[in-house]
């Protein structure tokens, strides 16, 4: 299921030469995809980001459900159906759908754990 509100990371890009120096894309091996909400980003660019078409690699690292740190958005919403989807993400994303308020709690107290 597509989570609403919702976007795809990933923890880790790649760097190739482009026509300025070298540039962020992304890696052969991108791994499991993780889920980010839109409050998780709490930016100026936020809506800009949720809009895009296109991938963001942020400066910034943003904090997934599960709480790993994600630094690339993709142009879609979270889907837990996904075989690549990220577990933990996937059982937060049902929480975040059934009971924000808990889902918020449970963000919370992983996002006090670690560094983002
Ligand atoms: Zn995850």
């Amino acid at each position: 299921m597509k989570i609403r509100d919702t976007r795809a990371v990933l923890t880790s890009f790649d760097h190739k030469r482009g026509p300025f120096g070298l540039e962020r894309c992304l890696p052969e091996e991108p791994g499991k995809v993780h889920a980010i909400s839109r409050s998780a980003l709490r930016f100026a660019s936020t809506d800009a980001v949720f809009a895009s078409k296109d991938i963001n690699f942020d400066d910034v690292p943003v904090g997934a459900f599960c709480g790993r740190t994600a630094w690339v958005i993709l142009p879609r919403e979270f889907d837990n159906s996904d075989p690549d989807a990220c577990a933990d993400c996937g059982r937060m994303a049902k929480l975040y759908v059934d009971d924000y308020s808990k889902w918020f709690a449970e963000y919370e107290r992983r996002r006090s754990r670690n560094l983002y």
